[in-house]
């Protein structure tokens, strides 16, 4: 028989929490992790699954450091890592690391929908 698993049952409660409320359409682990008080690497792992279910979809936000600007979102870092983005708050250039790159979930429309119905 399989454990029941509370942190992955209030992880999928979160995220249909936020799917029902129409302002809301992304999170970050991190907020997940401090409003629920689960380790952010179990976070992770909770909403990589259901990131496969297709219920959120795991994007990356490129953010300048200095102010904190989202300059672009994007599905895949692999191709701008290391190339050169501009901000047009500060007006520079920076360049993209793994230190200004923010995993974002985005609500799935199709299960917001859903959610909605229910
Ligand atoms: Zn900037």
């Amino acid at each position: 028989m399989a454990k029941f698993n509370a942190n992955s049952a209030k992880i999928e409660d979160y995220v249909e929490e936020v799917a029902r409320k129409s302002r809301i359409n992304s999170f970050y682990p991190q907020t997940v992790s401090r409003k629920l008080n689960i380790p952010i690497d179990i976070v992770l792992i909770e909403l990589s699954k259901l990131s496969e279910d297709g219920r959120i979809d795991l994007r990356y936000q490129i953010r300048c450091l200095d102010d904190l600007n989202t300059i672009d979102v994007v599905e895949q870092y692999s191709d701008i890592l290391d190339k050169e983005v501009f901000c047009n708050i500060c007006g520079e250039s920076i360049k993209v690391t793994y230190s200004n790159l923010y995993p974002v979930f985005y609500i799935n429309k199709e299960y917001r929908e859903y959610i909605k119905k229910k």
